[in-house]
C-alpha cells in the first residue's frame, strides 16, 4: 500500500478512451498527485447491455491504442475485469486514493454503478463531462422540463453558443505505483470467427489517432458535399465517426470545434445538427432510463407483435429477398456499421413489414454494430417504431423498393453487398421479382435459388402493420 502523501488520483476511463480534451484526466493531473489510469471491463452491472461482439473487437484495439499513448507518457493502464464497484473500491483502498475522476455516462446502469462506487469509497468520486457536448441537466425547456422534441432541443443547444474549447492532451503525466493488471490478451475480446474480424479490420482503425485521421479526412474531403451525399449509401457521404465518438476516441466537443473551423454553409449546418441528434438521444436516455427496454408511448406496449423466428433470422442474415434490406444487413455483418438511411429502411422493414418487436432489432444491432450505443440505438429504434419521443409516426411506412430507387438509384450499394444481384438490370435491382424471365436469366439470377424470394409481400405487410396500429389506437 502507498502512503497518503504519494497517494495517486485515480483516473477511471469509461467511454472516453483518449488523452485529448479529457476533463477527468486534466482534473486528476490538477490535484498535483501522481495519476493512476484504470479501465474496468464490467460484464455484470450492465445486465443485457454488456458489450456486444463487435464492440468487444473495437474495445480490444482501442485499449491497445490507449495503452500505447499512455506508455508514451510513462504511464501504465491498469486493466481489470469484473464488478466495477468492487474493483474501483479495492484499487482506491489499496492506493489510499481519496479522489477518483471519471467521465459521467448517461447510461442508467453506469449511473447506478457511479452511485454505488461513491457509497463504497472513503474518498470522492468526481464525475466529469467527457462524452456529451453539454451536461444533460443544463438543457431544459422554458418551463424547466426535459425536452421531448428534437428541434427546440437543438435550438437550445445552439443558443448556448457551443461547448467550451477542447483542451490539448497532457505533455507529461506524473505516475506512481500501479496495482496488479490483467493482460488485455487474456480477456478474449476478439471474435472466434476470423472472417468476421477481417471485415472489421479492413474497415476501421480504432484509437485516438485513427479517430483524428478519419475526422480530418472527412472534414477535408467529405464535409463540403455532406448535404447532398449523406443520404446515398454507396460512397463515402458520411463521416463514419460514430464508433470513434461512441468509444470517446474523439470527443463531440473536439469535432464541433473542428467543424466550425471549416467554411460555413448548408453542409456544415446539417452535420452539426446530426451531432445534436446524438446529444438529443443522450438527453432522452438521461431523462428516461427505461428507453432501451420499454416504449416511451405506453400504448405501444399493447402492440400485437408477431413471433416469427425464421423471419428474424432471414433479416439478420440479409436473406429477406428485399435487396436494399439485405445489402444493409450484410454491410452490418461485414463491417460492423451500416449507413444511416439504410438503418432506417431495415428497421422499418423489421418493425412494420415483418411486425417483429423493435427490441429484437435493437438487440441484433447491439451485438453487431461497432458503434453500438445505448442512447443512440434505443432512441433511433423507438424513433423508427413510432413509439419514442418526437418519433416518426408509425403509419409512415418506408417502401424499401422506392427508398432503394431514390437513394441507390444506380444500384451500386446493392451490387456491392449482394453480389448475387451484381449483373441485374438497374431497372429491377431493387425489385427483382418484377423482372421478366429473360432479364433474370441474363443476370444469372434464379429467384428462390441464387437469391431468395421476398419473405413478405410489401403491400400485404404494410396493410397488416396498419391494421395492428389501428387496433392499439382503438383500445388506448
Ligand atoms: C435503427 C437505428 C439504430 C441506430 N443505432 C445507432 C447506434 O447504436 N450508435 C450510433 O452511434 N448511431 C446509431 N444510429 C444513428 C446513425 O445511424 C449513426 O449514428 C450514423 O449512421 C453513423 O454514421 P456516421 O458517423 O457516418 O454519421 P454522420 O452522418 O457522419 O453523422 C455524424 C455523427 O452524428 C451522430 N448522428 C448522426 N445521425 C444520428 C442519429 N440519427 N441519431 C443519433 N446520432 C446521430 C453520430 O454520432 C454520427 O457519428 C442508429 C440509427 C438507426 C436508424
Amino acid at each position: 500500500m502507498t502512503t497518503t502523501a504519494a497517494a495517486p488520483a485515480i483516473l477511471w476511463f469509461r467511454d472516453d478512451l483518449r488523452l485529448t480534451d479529457h476533463a477527468a484526466l486534466l482534473a486528476a493531473i490538477d490535484t498535483g498527485r501522481p495519476v493512476l489510469p484504470v479501465f474496468v471491463l464490467d460484464d455484470t452491472s450492465p445486465g443485457p447491455w454488456a458489450l456486444g461482439g463487435a464492440s468487444r473487437w473495437w474495445l480490444h484495439h482501442s485499449l491497445t491504442a490507449l495503452r500505447h499513448s499512455l506508455g508514451g507518457l510513462g504511464a501504465e493502464l491498469t486493466l481489470r475485469r469484473g464488478d466495477s464497484v468492487a474493483i474501483i473500491a479495492e484499487i482506491a483502498a489499496q492506493a489510499a486514493a481519496t479522489d477518483i475522476f471519471t467521465g459521467g455516462s448517461v447510461d442508467p446502469w453506469a449511473r447506478r454503478v457511479d452511485r454505488a462506487v461513491a457509497a463504497s469509497i472513503s474518498g470522492k468520486l468526481h464525475r466529469m463531462r467527457t462524452t456529451t457536448l453539454f451536461h444533460p441537466d443544463s438543457l431544459r425547456t422554458k418551463s424547466g422540463g426535459a425536452f421531448s422534441v428534437y428541434t427546440p432541443f437543438a435550438d437550445a443547444c445552439l443558443a448556448l453558443g457551443g461547448p467550451c474549447v477542447p483542451s490539448p492532451a497532457p505533455a507529461t503525466l506524473r505516475t506512481a505505483w500501479a496495482p496488479r493488471s490483467d493482460r488485455l490478451e487474456d480477456w478474449g475480446l476478439l471474435p472466434a470467427k476470423a472472417d468476421w474480424a477481417s471485415g472489421l479490420r479492413d474497415t476501421w482503425t480504432p484509437g485516438e489517432t485513427g479517430a483524428m485521421e478519419r475526422a480530418e479526412a472527412f472534414l477535408s474531403h467529405g464535409l463540403a458535399g455532406y448535404a447532398d451525399a449523406r443520404d446515398r449509401p454507396a460512397g463515402d457521404g458520411t463521416s463514419m465517426l460514430s464508433p470513434h465518438l461512441h468509444f470517446g476516441e474523439i470527443s463531440a466537443t473536439q469535432l464541433w470545434h473542428m467543424v466550425h473551423r471549416r467554411p460555413p454553409g448548408e453542409s456544415r449546418k446539417i452535420f452539426i445538427r446530426e451531432l445534436l441528434w446524438r446529444e438529443f438521444c443522450a438527453n432522452v436516455l438521461w431523462h428516461n432510463p427505461g428507453l432501451p427496454e420499454a416504449p416511451l408511448k405506453p400504448e405501444f406496449a399493447k402492440m400485437l407483435w408477431r413471433d416469427d423466428r425464421p423471419a428474424l433470422i432471414a433479416w439478420q442474415k440479409g436473406q429477406t429477398g428485399t435487396p436494399i434490406v439485405d445489402a444493409g444487413m450484410r454491410q452490418l455483418w461485414r463491417t460492423g456499421w451500416m449507413h444511416n438511411r439504410v438503418r432506417m429502411i431495415v428497421a422499418s422493414f423489421l418493425v412494420k413489414h415483418l411486425m417483429l418487436p423493435w427490441q429484437h432489432g435493437e438487440a441484433w444491432f447491439w451485438d453487431t454494430l461497432v458503434d453500438a450505443d445505448l442512447a443512440n440505438n434505443a432512441g433511433n429504434w423507438q424513433w423508427v417504431a413510432g413509439c419514442g419521443t418526437d418519433a416518426a409516426p408509425f403509419f409512415r411506412i418506408f417502401n424499401p423498393v422506392l427508398q432503394g430507387r431514390k437513394f441507390d438509384a444506380g444500384g451500386d450499394y446493392v451490387r456491392h453487398f449482394v453480389p448475387e444481384l451484381a449483373r441485374m438490370d438497374t431497372r429491377y435491382i431493387h425489385a427483382p421479382w418484377e423482372a421478366p424471365a429473360d432479364v433474370l436469366a441474363n443476370a444469372g439470377v434464379i429467384l428462390g435459388d441464387t437469391y431468395p424470394n421476398p419473405i413478405v409481400d410489401l403491400a400485404a405487410g404494410r396493410a397488416r402493420a396498419l391494421a395492428a396500429y389501428a387496433q392499439i389506437r382503438s383500445v388506448s
